[in-house]
């Protein structure tokens, strides 16, 4: 079922859903299974699975160091179909710009499409660990809109290159990202909505937003969203604080603000045992006043580990 189907099934109650991350290429899958099934119980309607950016690794042959390039955790759309045969649950591969083709773009959809993969959610993607900025991938997209418009045409029945007779079309419901404290690159908030919105008008279903711990920026960003005519579900993307080196990570990382109370309460922690408890205690916090606000999703990134968000869940749904 799609994302946007669920959201009006769902007549104004918030559901609970969360983003896993594939494991590294070599690892089980069981673990991550593990760390799934504590959730099951608090009823996802779906569950985003990341794509990360392939990298470069450096193989040492004799004293001459030879340059591969992996993707470390691959099997994004496998992941996808694992969990959606498990579980019975949708699951929304991430895809991405950077390190894909046009023509691979297409079949990795046209898989999701055979798998019954309904959802997928349209990313530029970051730029690679050793580059300064994104750089497009040669035969690939530059921006999310471009891979909007990419599967959007699939839904007409449109495929590269216009070369075959077409019986049997897709149909996508699309999610994009928006970023309440804008995106790093952009060079304003109001020019990083008018972004938006393109992505929007190219056929984007609905937004999930970046992480942020500021209940006030998401409430901002929605208005500011409705105001420059983006009218689709705005799902709030949330995470607790797991280490103390989230202090610096992630400002460092998304461009984002931690609040002051959050800080200092942070801060006091003797150790990371204890700022899981801070973190768990502050996003139930964040949930509650974003749940009475009415949002349609509480979307939770896990990072890899669901000990805290089950406890986030318990502590709202
Ligand atoms: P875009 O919408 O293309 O925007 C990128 C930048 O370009 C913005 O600054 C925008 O303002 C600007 N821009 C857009 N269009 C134009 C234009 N026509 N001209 C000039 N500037 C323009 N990354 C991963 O690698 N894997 C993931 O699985 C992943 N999942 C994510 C999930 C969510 C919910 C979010 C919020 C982010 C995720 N990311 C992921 C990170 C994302 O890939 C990065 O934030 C990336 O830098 C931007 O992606 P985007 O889709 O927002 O890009």
């Amino acid at each position: 079922m799609k994302i946007t189907e669920h959201i009006a099934q769902a007549k104004g109650k918030t559901l609970f859903s969360f983003e896993i991350i594939p494991p590294q290429k070599g690892k089980n899958i069981q673990e991550l299974y593990n760390n799934i099934d504590p959730l099951m119980e608090f009823k996802p309607p779906f569950i985003d699975v990341t794509t990360s950016r392939e990298e470069y690794i450096y193989i040492d042959k004799g004293g001459l160091l030879d340059r591969k390039t992996t993707r470390m955790r691959p099997g994004t759309v496998g992941i996808c179909a694992a969990i959606k045969h498990k579980y019975n649950v949708d699951t929304v591969p991430h895809v991405l710009c950077g390190g894909f083709t046009k023509e691979e773009t297409e079949y990795l959809l046209v898989d999701c499409h055979y798998l019954g993969i309904e959802n997928v959610m349209a990313l530029r993607g970051d730029a690679m660990k050793h580059e300064q900025y994104f750089k497009s991938t040669n035969g690939g997209h530059t921006f999310a809109t471009e891979l909007v418009s990419q599967i959007q045409n699939l839904n007409a029945g449109k495929y590269l290159h216009d070369v075959i007779d077409v019986d049997d079309k897709a149909d996508f419901c699309i999610g994009v990202a928006g970023y309440p404290e804008k995106h790093l690159e952009a060079p304003s908030l109001q020019t990083d909505l008018k972004r938006l919105k393109q992505k929007v008008d190219a056929g984007a279903d609905y937004v999930v937003t970046q992480m942020f711990f500021d209940n006030k920026k998401y409430f901002e960003f929605v208005a500011a969203a409705r105001k420059e005519g983006i009218m689709v579900p705005i799902i709030p993307g949330i995470k607790p604080i797991a280490v103390k080196r989230h202090l610096q990570l992630l400002p460092q990382v998304f461009k984002i603000d931690l609040p002051e109370e959050l800080i200092k309460e942070v801060e006091k922690c003797k150790d990371n045992k204890a700022v899981r408890q801070v973190g768990v205690a502050y996003c139930i916090q964040q949930s509650k006043e974003l749940l009475k606000a009415g949002v349609p999703v509480l979307h939770y990134y896990s990072m890899g580990k669901s000990d805290n968000i089950k406890a986030v869940a318990q502590g709202v749904f």
